[in-house]
């Protein structure tokens, strides 16, 4: 990532001193969906832009400028950016001493109910997106908030990131949410059609295996389901770094 992008803008002493800056995380799910997602549109992985959206318990987006990455969501720790399971993703940081002093609550105690107590578990009290569904299902007001909260902030990131990019070569869903929930994806890409992403409902619900395209055909920027496998990233890495 470019210095203004990984920077916080906070005295610089603390990035001297302590180390504090946007690092990441969920670098080797992103790193192999970019790789399977060049392959699929038979591009070059250092000419490829892509969007691409960790959503699972965890959730993160990174915007990927001729493959590598140019931005990411998450922080210094893993609680920036989306709305995820238990964790509140980016909320005014001055929420914390506020709760702090209203709840007469310690920084522990602040951390952990940001982290754990948060996110769709703390809008509607299930913090799994199949829970959420069955709840939203049968009516139950919070869970649909709480799933239109987490898909608005996708959208919202997926808008940030075009212009960061300036264009992309496809928007790629990953992990648990990402590659099986059609809905989350449907909600988070609707009426971005004139940012030139055309999501095929038909394509976007088939349960198909592997990497597949749920675009319509003439959707300027394709939108690709990637199934990640974190575990052969990390092999082929190893395998790279040993063969060094
Ligand atoms: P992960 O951290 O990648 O294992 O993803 C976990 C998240 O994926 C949980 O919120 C699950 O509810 C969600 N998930 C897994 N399978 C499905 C599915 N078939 N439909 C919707 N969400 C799913």
């Amino acid at each position: 990532m470019p210095p203004k992008a990984f920077l916080y803008p906070v005295p610089m002493d603390l990035y001297e001193d302590l180390k504090i800056r946007k690092y990441g995380f969920h670098g080797t799910s992103h790193k192999y969906v970019t790789r399977e997602a060049a392959a699929y549109l038979g591009k070059p992985v250092d000419e490829i832009d892509l969007i691409t959206a960790h959503l699972g318990n965890g959730c993160s987006m990174a915007a990927v400028k001729n493959g590598q990455c140019a931005d990411t969501t998450m922080g210094l720790t893993p609680l920036a950016g989306l709305m995820m399971g238990t964790r509140s993703g980016d909320v005014d940081p001055a929420l914390f001493p506020f709760i702090a002093r209203h709840k007469k609550m310690s920084v522990t105690e602040v951390d952990n109910l940001l982290n754990k107590q948060s996110g769709l578990l703390g809008v509607c009290g299930l913090g799994d997106m199949r829970d959420v569904h069955a709840a939203r299902e049968k009516g139950v007001e919070k869970a649909q908030l709480a799933f239109e909260m987490f898909a608005y902030r996708v959208k919202a990131q997926i808008g940030a990131y075009l212009a960061v990019l300036g264009r992309a070569d496809a928007v790629v869903f990953t992990a648990g949410i990402g590659e099986n929930d059609a809905f989350v994806r449907a909600e988070a890409c609707a009426g971005l059609e004139g940012l030139g992403i055309r999501l095929s409902p038909e394509r976007n619900e088939a349960r198909e295996p592997g990497v597949r395209r749920i675009s319509t055909d003439d959707s300027p920027v394709a939108v690709l389901v990637v199934p990640t496998d974190e575990e052969l990233e990390i092999a082929h890495a190893t395998k790279t770094l040993v063969e060094k």
